[in-house]
């Protein structure tokens, strides 16, 4: 993650430029994710971005300007971020031109002298084009999605860089300022605060900052024609905005006010209930983002601002805002361990349930457990198991969500109310803007109740098929 104490260190450092040499090295290509390993790069930690883009949703085109400050973590004699398709047009860095090649997602910069390990560096591209969304590889869309008027802007797992220059992996920190153009009368989202809005005649720039650490999986800019309506939640602005023509999946009639009172009934409550349950409300503000992108299919937990596809069941809004704390501020390491995500957003459904005098988390457990593993839905549940998947194509089934908050309610009944609490709790409270593997959650396990789980997690996470009673 990017910290700021780094900065005096970086300033003593900085004294001088130094050539490129034997000693400096090119930071590495991916960031060796088991399953997307040429996603993010290595020899460098983005501190901030800073982007200013241009949309013209007629042609959908659009223009960028990326400035990026980072800190080297080796000699570097050159590093890479990550963009797709678009074209850069120049590159500095510290100010001075950089020359850059460009090749699938790797934009690879190679600065005019080397940058020392613990050095502060600016780089700045400017780039544009085409947008062009990421087919990803259980063929749903990624990235800047043209809709009929503005874009659909999700980014899980790697559309980041469809639309600016990333090391896009969530094992990279960041703060954000984001400065969008578009058309007159189009709104562009982002995540964070509303810093102001320039009206330039023909086009509108809406500035949003999010202060507080993101990933860029986790950024969005969705834009286009939107209500926007500023209110408070627990005293942080909440902003939230529908597509007038925002429906109900499958239906043929614009339902916007549904929109507005699923946000009503569940968005607030949703805060306030996991806020006390998990611990403080991550972020500086609140929102919602429910767009008309009949052709996505799913909507994504975005830092701040969930994107909701079409108008969401309250249910759905209730497992976006509880990834706030699971997901957005509580990072996965890697993707394989994608149920630390799914897992908790889901539970986080069956807990909100519970507590408004609805079915019981125990009940849905109950009712999961009785599929026979040979039936068609036991097959869609049971395989593969939760922390077993076999490649990026299985980061969305069912035991990633279902099997995955399976295993929260089976710990819950494992070892109580009070040490569940404590377990989900600490591991907010000691993770808040760092990654985390599935092994760290065992190891809080056990040492919060200190019990041994390894059987327990065993059966549950890494064994596929039904668990027999009592394995466990
Ligand atoms: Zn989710």
């Amino acid at each position: 993650m990017a910290l700021r104490t780094f900065a005096l260190a970086a300033a003593l450092l900085a004294i001088s430029a130094a050539p490129a040499s034997a000693a400096f090295t090119p930071g590495a290509s991916g960031a060796g994710d088991p399953f997307y390993p040429q996603a993010g790069n290595g020899g460098y930690d983005v501190r901030t971005y800073s982007l200013k883009l241009a949309y013209e949703p007629q042609n959908e085109q659009l223009d960028g300007d990326a400035t990026i400050t980072a800190r080297a973590t080796q000699d570097l004699s050159s590093f890479n971020l990550d963009l797709r398709d678009l074209k850069v047009a120049s590159v500095t860095v510290n100010g001075a031109a950089a020359s850059f090649t460009q090749k699938d997602q790797e934009l690879t910069i190679t600065p005019s002298a080397g940058l020392r390990e613990g050095q502060e560096f600016t780089a700045r591209v400017v780039y544009g084009g085409h947008v062009n969304y990421v087919l990803d590889p259980d063929h749903s869309k990624d990235g800047w999605i043209p809709t009929d008027d503005g874009a659909f802007v999700v980014n899980e797992p790697q559309g980041a860089p469809t639309w600016f220059p990333a090391n896009d992996t969530p094992k990279d920190f960041a703060i954000f300022d984001f400065a969008i153009t578009v058309p007159e009368g189009r709104t562009a989202l982002a995540n964070g605060r509303l810093v102001s809005t320039t009206d330039n005649g023909d086009t509108t720039t809406w500035r949003w900052r999010e202060s507080s650490p993101m990933v860029p999986y986790l950024t969005t800019a969705t834009n286009g024609v939107f209500e926007l309506r500023v209110g408070t939640v627990n005293g942080l602005p909440e902003y939230n905005a529908v597509d007038p023509q925002t429906r109900r999946f499958g239906r043929k009639d614009p339902e916007p006010q549904l929109a507005w009172d699923r946000l009503a009934a569940a968005q607030g409550p949703a805060v306030r209930l996991f806020s006390k349950l998990y611990g403080p409300y991550p972020y500086d503000s609140v929102g919602a983002i429910v767009d008309y992108a009949p052709n996505v299919f799913y909507s994504l937990e975005s830092q701040t601002k969930p994107n909701y596809w079409v108008v969401p069941s309250e249910l759905t809004i209730v497992h976006e805002i509880a990834h706030m704390w699971f997901g957005d501020a509580v990072v996965l390491e890697r993707w394989p361990d994608m149920w630390l995500n799914e897992g908790f957003a889901t539970w986080s459904e069956w807990i909100w349930s519970e507590k408004r005098g609805g079915t019981t988390a125990q009940q849905q457990f109950d009712a999961l457990y009785a599929t026979p593993e040979d039936s068609a839905a036991g097959q869609d549940l049971w395989f593969p198991a939760p922390n077993g998947l076999a490649d990026a194509s299985e980061l969305f089934h069912t035991p990633v969500y279902d099997r995955g908050a399976m295993t929260l309610q089976a710990l819950r009944q494992k070892v109580g109310e009070a040490a569940f609490l404590q377990i989900v709790r600490s591991w907010y409270a000691e993770n808040r803007f760092q990654n985390v593997t599935t092994q760290d959650f065992i190891a809080l396990a056990e040492r919060v109740t200190g019990q041994q789980l390894d059987q327990f997690f065993q059966v549950w996470l890494f064994e596929e098929g039904r668990p027999e009673p009592g394995s466990w």
